[in-house]
């Protein structure tokens, strides 16, 4: 325990002069906080949260170079000297707990969705190349662009070094405007720019020619790269290694990723989900460790320090991305240094809280940390003790009674966690055994250890009644006793075997060959059962009453979810409201035609048709006491919405 656990992660490294304290990286990524193209104090305290906890390295997020590089109203512009006095605030921030801080340098070229009104935006890339993802037609950039696009860059690192920023990242990672030029799929330009490997690379080499003129020796320099862009159309690892052994030798360190944002495929690199494997990454930088001189950092699913380490020690990397398991886990550091592996709340890798709200437009969080992004509201991790300490019974061990009960106690409280039945977890249980969605029990994990850790006092196996409540004499019973499977009205006029998703789950009876699913939710459940089945050998039918399957999901998760749903040969069939079955066909009404759709040949139905609030006990008893509502059993809805519901009871009592 006195031994450095981690001794590869907790070495400094030293860049353009500047000591690194560990080999921790927050890599840049969007926060939805700033809201004016400046840096805000919401934006600040999130990264400031970071740094108190023992980050090494902060790079922001991107910071646009240009006007035509605005993707939408909350991206950084780092175009006026208007930005400097946020830029500033923040190193000072971040520098005061220890942290070096870098930003990122940015222009999406056709990547862009949006203009910050919301109109179409007029789109540049090296050529007229259409993007497949978000179905933008760019213009060509002319060579006076390209001028303004170089300068742009240099101008807004001069603006980060004066406000005392220590180095900027040039993105060339996921198809963005410099790997648009890199790449002969995107440039077809017959200019100075394009043709030859050479003149593909000279946009690149100019902008980081212009940002080195433009600051100090002390100001890094360094470039963020896909390794390969994962796509067929997207570039490949033996291309950008070459790119990178010419650009080297004007960088002070290369940051290796993967994927590209044009098609969904390569997005899903972009943030990858829990199906893809921890620090997957790590064998592409060793590659470009063992053929350039300068320090290699790596990014990817890198969510536990024990990995880090193992990325570290094999010399794969000089520096590890851990950027969810510190949007999850801000004192991951600190809890890493001093051996406490067990307290770290460890990511699972989910996306819905994080890059899921920022492509809803809504500021980053976590679904297990709901205080992440919400400093200003929540602060650095402590709790404030509450001045009148009340006795507190919180019902139902899921992911809103955990929470509840150990931010409760946390105030000073007394209090005291009911669960009914045996385990810990709620719906949780259930939920890691859909298919691919293992690691979400991680989410009870942390949870009970966050429960353990206040030292709240836990009864399984008792059952919460009104007698119990009158005999304990609370001053405040939390309910958070969950939902249960919703069953609609439909018409049922033969002996087909129908199943609700929780049967299937717990394996409560053998499964027909051919099996139909009613997904009327279309989230992870109804895709899960199916995948499971199909892997099964069963031949899977999935009817979803949405306009895809997943569509609610975060698309990088729905987008790798239904590749393997194809793959597996499930039919997916959108816009279906169940009606009703009989011994062999079920009946379905087709959402927008309003239509008859007979579906034949079905052994077994399984219902994924969402979750009813189970909150009798809350009416049983709100005579006696202060009664709150929280989670499921407030409205059915996600394990997001739950821990919230916990956190914010909890806090507010
Ligand atoms: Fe990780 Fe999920 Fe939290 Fe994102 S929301 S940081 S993926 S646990």
């Amino acid at each position: 325990m006195n031994q450095m656990p981690f001794p590869h992660l907790f070495s400094p490294l030293t860049i353009a002069g500047k000591t690194i304290r560990n080999r921790i990286m927050s890599t840049g990524h969007d926060s939805t906080l700033p809201t004016d193209g400046t840096i805000n104090e919401a934006y600040i305290a999130y990264q400031e949260s970071r740094a108190r906890g023992g980050v090494g390295l902060i790079v922001l997020q991107v910071s646009a170079i240009h006007e035509t590089a605005r993707y939408s109203s909350h991206v950084l512009m780092a175009t006026e000297d208007r930005c400097i006095d946020g830029y500033r605030k923040m190193a000072i921030a971040c520098h005061h707990h220890g942290a070096i801080v870098y930003g990122q340098l940015f222009h999406p070229g056709r990547e862009i969705m949006e203009t910050a009104d919301g109109l179409a935006p007029v789109a540049y890339s090296a050529s007229a190349i259409p993007q497949d993802r978000f179905h933008v037609m760019p213009r060509e950039a002319s060579v006076a662009l390209i001028a303004e696009f170089v300068a742009g860059y240099a101008s807004a690192a001069q603006r980060l070094e004066a406000a005392g920023i220590d180095g900027v990242e040039i993105v060339a990672s996921h198809g963005y405007l410099p790997a648009q030029f890199l790449n002969p799929a995107t440039n077809k330009r017959t200019d100075q720019y394009g043709g030859s490997d050479d003149n593909r690379l000279r946009f690149l080499q100019e902008v980081i020619a212009s940002v080195r003129n433009a600051t100090g020796d002390q100001f890094a320099v360094g470039l963020r790269i896909s390794s390969r862009e994962m796509d067929e159309q997207g570039l490949s690892l033996e291309a950008t290694l070459a790119a990178c052994k010419t650009l080297s030798t004007q960088l002070d360190y290369i940051n290796v990723i993967a994927g590209t944002s044009a098609s969904l495929l390569g997005a899903i690199h972009i943030v990858p989900p829990m199906t893809v494997d921890n620090a997957y990454l790590a064998s592409d930088s060793k590659i470009f460790k063992d053929n350039l001189n300068i320090p290699i950092f790596v990014a990817g699913r890198i969510n536990q320090p024990q990995d880090a380490e193992i990325v570290l020690s094999k010399s794969e990397a000089d520096m590890v991305g851990m950027t969810r398991a510190l949007i999850c886990d801000p004192q991951m550091p600190a809890k890493a240094k001093a051996g406490l592996f067990d307290d770290i709340r460890a990511c699972i890798g989910c996306n819905q809280a994080c890059i899921g709200h920022f492509h809803r437009g809504l500021p980053i969080s976590c679904i297990q940390y709901p205080e992440s992004g919400r400093e200003l509201v929540y602060g650095f991790g402590e709790v404030p003790r509450a001045n009148t300490p009340k006795k507190v019974m919180v019902v139902g061990a899921g992911p809103a009674g955990l929470k509840a009960a150990s931010v409760a106690k946390r105030a000073g409280h007394q209090v005291t966690l009911y669960e009914a039945s045996q385990q810990l977890g709620g719906q949780v249980l259930l939920a890691q055994k859909i298919a691919g969605r293992a690691e979400f029990g991680g989410l009870a994990t942390n949870l009970i250890r966050e429960c353990e850790l206040a030292g709240v006092e836990i009864k399984n196996n008792t059952k919460v009644d009104r007698l119990l409540v009158q005999q304990q004499q609370p001053d405040v019973v939390i309910v958070a006793t969950g939902a249960k499977p919703y069953t609609p009205d439909f018409e049922n006029h033969g002996d087909m075997q129908v199943l609700d998703a929780w049967q299937l789950l717990n394996n409560d009876e053998p499964v027909g060959s051919n099996v139909l699913i009613a997904d009327w939710k279309c989230d992870w459940i109804g895709m899960g059962i199916a995948q499971q089945l199909a892997e099964n050998g069963h031949n899977v039918r999935l009817a979803v009453n949405g306009i895809c399957a997943g569509e609610l999901l975060q698309s990088y998760v729905r987008t790798e979810m239904t590749a393997t749903l194809h793959r597996l040969g499930v039919e997916v069939i959108p816009f279906m409201r169940l009606f009703g079955c009989d011994d062999d066909t079920v009946y379905m009404q087709h959402t927008a035609s309003g239509e008859a759709v007979l579906l034949e040949g079905v052994d077994t139905l399984v219902l994924s048709q969402g979750h009813l609030p189970q909150s009798a006990l809350a009416d049983e008893i709100n005579d006696l006491t202060e009664v709150h509502l929280i989670g499921d059993a407030l409205a059915a809805r996600t394990a997001e919405e739950a821990v919230f519901d916990g956190l914010n009871a909890a806090w507010n009592l």
